[in-house]
């Protein structure tokens, strides 16, 4: 039976031809590509097409955030395009999110498409305790985290995007049925760019996670191919 891919490569690039390359060349390797703001604003939307063409699942990572009729029809518009995963804001609260799920799977089932994952994003890992007192949140980020994560299940998203300190309370029960997609995994000796609190893919898999976002320790790698396989064999054992 095929080993289970846990990698969702981050394809934060700007041009269609080195994603598609990226894509082409790492496609046994991931579970799905994220198409993320910087190559959606750059490429067009036609690259979530031109990726599903080639065989590879899209994780549209957009991150939606609006009143719920304009989040519902950017979610269609995104399920027509073909992706089998996106992203909002839990933030844009239950209406928006349950709008956005309703509208999804009716497109879905109108064009005949499994319908996508939805995953909610709780609080942006770059944002501490000071910035969000300054927008008017106020309280432990672990409990705001967890009421987002209990509204995401409440309104049918299938999973969250999240930090890997907070594995370990999202696999407490009813929150682990959510599906936990986690970024800030670095592999052991690479370096860790910008991330802070990074973990291994060992480490994230053991605390919980489901799916490994990973971007630049894979595509910035002089031999990604090479990259990819070292984490995929480091996993072999989950
Ligand atoms: O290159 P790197 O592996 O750091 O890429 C991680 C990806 O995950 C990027 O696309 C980044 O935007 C995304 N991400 C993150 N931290 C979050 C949410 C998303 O790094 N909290």
């Amino acid at each position: 039976m095929a080993k289970k891919r846990r990698i969702i490569l981050a394809l934060d690039v700007s041009s269609n031809s080195r994603a598609l390359r990226l894509a082409e060349l790492l496609r046994d390797e991931i579970a799905f590509v994220k198409v993320g703001l910087q190559a959606f604003t750059a490429c067009g939307p036609s690259l979530v097409g031109d990726l599903v063409s080639i065989g590879v699942k899209v994780f549209l990572d957009l991150k939606l955030h609006d009143i719920p009729n304009t989040a519902a029809q950017a979610a269609g518009e995104a399920v027509r395009l073909g992706c089998s995963m996106m992203t909002l804001h839990i933030f844009g609260g239950l209406k928006m999110l349950s709008t956005v799920r309703l509208h999804v799977d009716e497109i879905a089932k109108e064009i005949g498409q499994v319908s996508p994952r939805l995953l909610g994003v709780t609080i942006l890992t770059s944002l501490d305790k000071k910035d969000l007192t300054r927008v008017g949140v106020s309280g432990n980020i672990e409990t705001s985290v967890r009421k987002l994560a209990h509204l995401a299940l409440e309104a049918g998203l299938d999973g969250v995007v999240t930090s890997p300190r907070e594995l370990g309370y999202l696999g407490e029960a009813p929150l682990d049925q959510l599906l936990r997609v986690t970024p800030g995994v670095r592999p052991r000796n690479s370096s860790s760019d910008d991330q802070s609190r990074v973990m291994t893919p060992i480490e994230a898999i053991q605390a919980g996670a489901n799916y490994l976002v990973i971007g630049r320790p894979i595509i910035s790698h002089n031999d990604p191919l090479k990259a990819a396989r070292r984490i995929n064999q480091d996993l072999e054992s989950f």
